[in-house]
């Protein structure tokens, strides 16, 4: 399990004896800035026992004390780290991490019933992922640390915030590497799921259990407003990758003659119809249950016209060895949106992989725009709404960037 060559001894459970790794000298680096990642390759020794889920310290070549966190068996990340000192990770710990996860939101998205309350890294709660919808949570451990303390989260969320209903959703393909299996279920109050929530400015009917829909998408939340503020009464506006609709739904609260929303998802297509309804914009909503990549196709060659555009494509890439297929995808679908458009038209544009850097992205866009022959004005950029918390020593909290443009020439 641990690979070979490494040393172990054998340590005690008390805190002065915690299981203890040393990291190899030039793996400190990323660790010493602020990174919570230990992987299995940056060190040679361990010392103690640990398995899934133990608390172990980090140290450097000559003892000290980088921090300490739960420890994976199974994972090449073998620690993340919840601190750099070595607390006890006891209950009152974790209670101080929740009440300042909270207490961020409310100080950040007040007033808001649905929100990210813990964002993993970006809360320094690795492995942890708790969504509020109104009354009801949703809960995610994608560690073994942070799945072996799922019910002292349920009792700490109950305390803290006497929820109606507590939802596990851990179908998540992430917990294979850690060797935990997928599961979903009620962990606290009744048993339907079936709820109605206000997300920005529209009610989204959403099955917290049904493995179809996903939720709504959190960190667009206060995007779907941002945008919204760059339409003009009368735009026709195209949302891809549209999910619930939240672009085309806000862009038309905002004076927009027409949205379509384009989506391969049926639930995802029948959730936006649900949500126009919802919101009495129904008549000037227009959905298609396709691939994005053939509608934009057919839109370029019928030479459809449209005043918004917005691309909000899922992660193309899971690793760094699909970058290059990830940006031919990105490209093509930039200069198909980008030939919609007229001078004075708007693209709007995100990439949510933690693999594509801005720089990379921006690039991109601009060779599809010289395709497209259009040029553009960066209007304002966008990032994941502020309940999804950014730790710049930790690039993958930073995974949501969008841009809002205006083509200027064509
Ligand atoms: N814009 C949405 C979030 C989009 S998430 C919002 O603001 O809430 C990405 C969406 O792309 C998902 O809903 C998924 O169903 C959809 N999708 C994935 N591949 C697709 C494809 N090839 N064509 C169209 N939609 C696709």
């Amino acid at each position: 399990m641990h690979g070979s060559g490494l040393h172990r001894t054998y340590g005690g459970a008390a805190m002065a004896d915690r299981p203890h790794l040393t990291l190899i000298p030039r793996q400190t680096h990323r660790i010493e800035r602020g990174h919570s990642w230990v992987f299995r390759s940056e060190f040679t020794d361990i010392v103690g026992e640990p398995t899934d889920g133990d608390a172990v310290e980090v140290r450097d070549r000559r003892g000290v004390v980088l921090g300490s966190g739960l420890y994976s068996a199974n994972s090449q990340i073998a620690v993340r780290l919840l601190s750099r000192r070595s607390p006890a990770f006891d209950r009152d710990f974790f209670l101080a991490g929740l009440r300042r996860a909270i207490a961020l939101r409310d100080e950040r998205l007040p007033g808001r019933p649905c929100r990210r309350l813990v964002s993993s890294e970006g809360d320094q709660l690795p492995g942890l992922i708790v969504d509020q919808y109104g009354d009801r949570i949703v809960i995610q451990t994608t560690t073994a640390g942070m799945d072996r303390l799922l019910p002292m989260w349920v009792d700490l969320l109950r305390g803290e915030l006497s929820p109606v209903q507590i939802v596990e959703r851990n179908d998540l393909h992430v917990r294979r590497h850690e060797g935990l299996p997928e599961r979903v279920g009620v962990l606290h109050g009744p048993a339907g799921t079936r709820i109605t929530a206000r997300v920005g400015k529209v009610d989204v009917d959403i099955d917290l259990l049904d493995p179809h829909k996903t939720g709504a998408y959190l960190d667009q939340q206060l995007n779907h407003e941002a945008v919204a503020r760059w339409v003009r009464p009368g735009d026709r506006v195209l949302d891809c990758f549209s999910h619930l609709g939240g672009f085309a739904l806000h862009a038309l609260l905002a004076g927009a003659k027409e949205a379509i929303a384009v989506d391969s998802a049926e639930a995802s297509i029948a959730g936006a119809l649900r949500s126009a309804e919802l919101a009495g914009v129904s008549e000037r909503v227009v959905t298609h249950c396709a691939n994005a990549f053939d509608w934009l196709r057919a839109a370029d060659d019928a030479r459809e016209r449209f005043d918004l555009v917005v691309l909000d494509p899922p992660s193309f890439t899971r690793n760094k060895e699909s970058v290059a297929g990830a940006m031919r995808g990105y490209k093509e679908i930039h200069v198909r949106g980008l030939r919609r458009l007229e001078i004075g038209g708007r693209l709007v544009t995100f990439t949510c992989s933690h693999h594509v850097p801005a720089p990379l992205f921006l690039e991109t866009i601009l060779a599809a725009a010289v395709d497209a022959k259009r040029t553009l004005r960066l209007d304002e950029s966008l990032q994941a709404s502020p309940d999804h918390p950014v730790l710049p020593a930790i690039p993958e909290s930073e995974y949501l960037k969008g841009f809002v443009f205006t083509v200027v020439d064509a």
